[in-house]
């Protein structure tokens, strides 16, 4: 392994970023991009064709012989064709060549993504169109355009354009409040930090086992003897082949122009954890898109495979994804931090106010936005906040929230009075915010964590929806405030009515505890327990209302993707019900009957020399009883796969959380009993005590 030597050198070497541009464009070019870029309009035919060019010029410099329009689909994983440059010449040759038009927009048709529903009523075909926003960048010998997908009559056909048009409902927005307390400011950037979970196996492990392959995580297993209850995978030292694979990964991340910052051993036996210095939403999104990908790649490199699945192993930490979120405008000043001056208090507990009324308003969604069948075995699970949407905001902001309410002096920490207008807010330690670790979206001093995301998930959807929430609520504030008399008093008025209405929804206690779900329900809390359950709530018509009035989706385009949603779902359950069946019949039935083989022969053999005892006979007995019902349960889940109706999404999508998890579940008890009984040499696949500890 190469050892990095100049780090500031090597970041962004792949990149085509500021830095190039303004080496490689002509000054006005230069200067018409950026306006691009920073105002979001349209590109000039001549500007596109110019930038191509030097685009072009600067990734063969850098060995690309490729161009790709890099986009992010339904999928959840990026989708990429590729193109050459190369084009012919007279004399037989080829040269390298890259236009404006190839630039700004691309025709992968790509039929075959899902659309749910959407492409079978209107276009068949979809475009990708150049994100300025977002820098291109160089990898595996290809030029990456990031890029926008969306069919031919306008319908947005992937996750990148929702987000960028979240992220202006709510720069707008929130730009209407600031200009109440005196701030022109042009632009306000939603900015966010994920920090991803990962488990780093041996891939010979993996090879071995067809659910890993098939699923991304093992659908048998019995606990190991040891598992995590000894704590002393969490930050432990990093061994030298997982140190080699992340000091690669931060190298080709760094190329890549990805803040990777931390990194360390996580909870659980083989998981890891990166995180990257936060950026705006949309570059976050890319760049976590990316370093998913790279991790994987980079595993192989070592013998390593990634399982980025929210729950490869039962009974074993899940891996999620921290989405660390704060709003941030382009003069440098971050929103959610709390201020110094008694407007600065005002305008922050304005913001908070704003984010604990979106996130009670529209709690399923951000219950919807993190919904994947994987993630359904992490939320309420012992390691992931619960299904419950529910806001920790610590002690201090508790104190003064309530003594906005009843109208009272705050004086039980900090001894100031708490007027709006007057006084100011007490410094908030941050060690005090950050202690609970239950909380589904925690507030941690200047930003907000929503932990609720499952390890897999793209960002841009939970973002999406915080975004737009956020946006409506601080439109309705600023629609109120701009027509107000006396601003203070206004204020005071509003935040002082939204805590009372909404505060349902913040909840410090621990949200581990079986108490919170019944008082979750008094207080009327959403309870979305699985996927089937929560998906069908995103086209409830406030949430419609949300995204139509904000401009970020049609309803159609609602429509279309909660059935892709529900289609992903069941299509997953039916692939991991398809998998644990055949490994029963081609591979522990099997490998089962050869040990009652072996075992009866024992018996046979015992009876035979005249020997006593009868171990072999009993441990037969127990063996053959649960391969019965191994064997009965596993037809039983074959028909109730077979017997699924024909029949829409939603449908669908509860018959197999109804009847199929349960068959499946079934099928694993005597699976993993048999595991514990069976010899080693027998059992057919690698089991948690092989994958998961190593000498
Ligand atoms: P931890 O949560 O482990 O205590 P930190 O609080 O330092 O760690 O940061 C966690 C993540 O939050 C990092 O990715 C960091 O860049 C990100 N972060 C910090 N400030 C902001 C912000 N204003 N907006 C979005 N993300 C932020
Ligand atoms: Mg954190």
């Amino acid at each position: 392994m190469s050892r990095v030597k100049n780090v500031p050198e090597l970041f962004g070497s792949m990149v085509f970023n500021e830095t190039v541009m303004q080496e490689r464009l002509p000054k006005d070019v230069y200067r018409k991009l950026k306006k691009t870029m920073r105002e979001g309009t349209a590109i000039d035919a001549d500007v596109a064709a110019v930038v191509a060019t030097a685009m072009k010029d600067w990734a063969l410099s850098k060995g690309a012989t490729h161009y790709t329009h890099w986009f992010q689909p339904l999928t959840g994983v990026t989708a990429e064709k590729h193109d050459s440059f190369i084009s012919p010449t007279d004399n037989g040759g080829v040269m390298m060549e890259f236009s404006g038009k190839e630039l700004i927009k691309g025709e992968p048709d790509a039929s075959s993504f899902p659309s749910g529903g959407l492409r079978a009523t209107f276009e068949a075909r979809g475009y990708t169109a150049w994100d300025p926003t977002s820098y291109a960048f160089v990898k595996d010998g290809s030029l990456y355009i990031p890029t926008a997908f969306c069919s031919y009559t306008g319908q947005i056909l992937d996750k990148k354009t929702p987000l960028l048009r979240s992220m202006e409902a709510v720069s707008k927005q929130a730009c209407r409040v600031l200009k109440l307390f005196g701030k022109d400011v042009r632009n306000v950037s939603a900015t966010v930090g994920p920090e991803q979970e990962y488990f780093l196996i041996d891939r010979d492990d993996y090879a071995k086992r067809k659910d890993l392959i098939f699923t991304g995580r093992t659908l048998f297993g019995a606990r190991p003897p040891k598992g995590q209850e000894m704590e002393d995978h969490y930050f432990g030292s990093i061994r030298p082949r997982v140190a080699a694979f992340m000091a690669e990964l931060d190298e080709e991340l760094w190329k890549l122009g990805i803040f990777s910052k931390t990194k360390h051993n996580e909870v659980a036996p083989c998981q890891h954890e990166m995180a990257p210095v936060f950026t705006s939403v949309n570059i976050a999104s890319d760049h976590n898109q990316l370093t998913m990908e790279v991790m994987k790649r980079v595993a192989q490199k070592h013998h390593f495979i990634c399982l980025l699945h929210e729950k490869p192993f039962d009974g074993i930490n899940g891996s999620g994804k921290h989405n660390n979120w704060s709003l941030s405008t382009d003069t440098g000043e971050n929103l959610l931090e709390p201020g110094k001056t008694p407007s600065e208090n005002a305008q922050f507990l304005l913001f908070l106010t704003a984010v604990i009324k979106a996130v009670d308003e529209y709690q399923d969604l951000l219950r919807i936005s993190v919904a994947s069948a994987g993630n359904d075995h992490r939320l309420g699970a012992n390691e992931a906040p619960p299904a419950i949407v529910s806001m920790f905001i610590g002690d201090e902001l508790q104190g003064i929230l309530d003594a906005i309410e009843s109208g009272e002096d705050y004086t039980e920490k900090v001894k100031t009075k708490m007027d709006l207008g007057v006084s100011v807010l007490p410094d908030i330690p941050r060690d005090t915010t950050d202690r609970n670790r239950t909380s589904p979206f925690a507030f941690t001093g200047n930003k907000f964590e929503f932990r609720m995301l499952g390890s897999a998930i793209n960002i841009a959807c939970p973002n999406i929806m915080i975004n737009t929430a956020v946006a409506e609520e601080l439109r309705q504030f600023a629609d109120e405030l701009e027509g107000a008399q006396d601003l203070r008093t206004a204020l005071t008025e509003l935040i002082r009515r939204e805590i009372k209405a909404h505060k349902r929804i913040i909840f410090n206690g621990n949200g581990y505890d079986d108490a919170w779900v019944a008082e979750a329900e008094a207080r009327g809390l959403h309870n979305l327990k699985s996927t089937a359950e929560a998906l069908p709530h995103y086209t409830d018509e406030a949430n419609v209302e949300l995204f139509t009035r904000h401009n970020v989706y049609t309803r159609e385009e609602m429509e279309s993707r909660e059935e892709a949603l529900l289609e992903e779902y069941y299509k997953t359950l039916r692939i991991e019900a398809l998998t644990m069946s055949d490994m029963v019949r081609e591979e522990i039935l099997p490998a089962c009957v050869t040990y009652e083989g072996d075992l009866s022969r024992a018996v046979r053999n015992k009876k035979e020399a005249g020997v006593a005892g009868g171990m072999e006979a009993e441990l037969l007995g127990r063996i053959s009883e649960l391969t019965e019902e191994l064997y009965n349960k596993c037809r039983e889940l074959d028909s109730v796969v077979a017997a699924a109706p024909r029949a829409e999404a939603e449908m669908l999508a509860n018959y197999y959380h109804d009847m199929v998890l349960p068959a499946m579940e079934a099928v694993r008890v005597p699976a993993d009993k048999l595991e514990m009984l069976v010899g080693k040499k027998y059992w057919p696949f690698p089991t948690y005590s092989d994958i998961l500890f190593y000498v």
